[in-house]
């Protein structure tokens, strides 16, 4: 079986490196081309002129792209309509793992549905698709006098927040108590803020060092309290499951689908 062709978007990045990385020793994979902005990628050329595994070239991003049946892009929302437009060229699916994405963008997502296969995470690993479940379990069964409030922890380069993560948290805690997002949630508190209400949802960003994410939901009863944490040690974990997605998704038929399809995450 030949191998799946893959094209990474924002290559030069810390995860389009480490999918790199991971696809290289993955014979079913091969990565057979990487963009970047123009003004990161100075001189388009081989994967090896880079320090980057595999046999792929560079391209400036605006050049056309080898044929690929998936392209996986891991870089700026700046980069998601063109991302679309290579997909829908090469009648590839589309893997988007960028977070900060935007209601615009993902009526970009939308649209782009009607033509290929798309997949959008804020988070591609198993142990954060668990607690995405658990969170809205844990919110529908303990109900409203239990204060939810969710803490993401990043390092210092993330340019986005709250973190995508956190914001698919918060959803499936507004999903299990029956609240709306954006009348529920609460970004920080300072001043005076007056007692929480109980339809409150706080979300708070921390950022710093090397943290590769750690999220945490709080549900603070009355003497009691339950603290469901993730903490990732390693950003491989989202790279693989953004490949495993790659594998699952490929040949599929247009549509939107989540990484709840991906993962088979029953019930014991
Ligand atoms: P990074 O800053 O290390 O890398 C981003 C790369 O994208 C850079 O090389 C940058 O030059 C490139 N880029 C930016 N704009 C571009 C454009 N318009 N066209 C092409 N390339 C462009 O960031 P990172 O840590 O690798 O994270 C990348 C994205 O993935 C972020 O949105 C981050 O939040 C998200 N992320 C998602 C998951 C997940 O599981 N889905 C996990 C980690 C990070």
């Amino acid at each position: 079986m030949s191998a799946l062709r893959i094209v990474v978007v924002g290559i030069f990045g810390r995860m389009g490196r480490r999918i790199a990385e991971l696809a290289s020793d993955d014979d079913r994979l091969a990565v057979v081309a990487g963009l970047d902005r123009t003004d990161a990628t100075k001189a388009p050329g081989p994967f090896s002129a880079h320090g980057l595994p595999g046999d792929g070239i560079v391209l400036d991003g605006t050049a056309g792209l080898p044929a690929c049946d998936v392209v996986i892009d891991f870089s700026s929302p700046t980069a998601l309509a063109a991302s679309i437009d290579k997909a829908r060229a090469a009648g590839a699916a589309l893997i988007v793992g960028t977070t900060g994405l935007d209601a615009s963008h993902h009526a970009l997502l939308d649209a782009a549905a009607r033509d290929v296969a798309v997949l959008q995470a804020a988070n591609t690993s198993v142990g954060v698709q668990l607690l995405i479940a658990l969170v809205a379990d844990a919110a529908a069964r303990l109900g409203p006098p239990w204060a939810i409030e969710i803490t993401e922890l990043h390092h210092r380069h993330k340019v986005d927040a709250p973190s995508g993560t956190a914001v698919a948290l918060r959803d499936a805690a507004c999903a299990g108590r029956g609240l709306d997002p954006a009348s529920s949630t609460r970004h920080g508190r300072q001043g005076h803020t007056g007692p929480r209400g109980s339809d409150e949802i706080g979300v708070h960003a921390l950022r710093g060092g090397d943290v590769a994410g750690e999220h945490t939901v709080l549900f603070c009863g009355e003497g009691e309290r339950l603290e469901l944490t993730h903490r990732a040690t390693d950003r491989g974990i989202f790279a693989r499951g953004a490949l495993d997605a790659a594998v699952w998704i490929a040949g599929r038929p247009a549509g939107r689908y989540t990484m709840a399809d991906v993962l088979s995450l029953g019930r014991a």
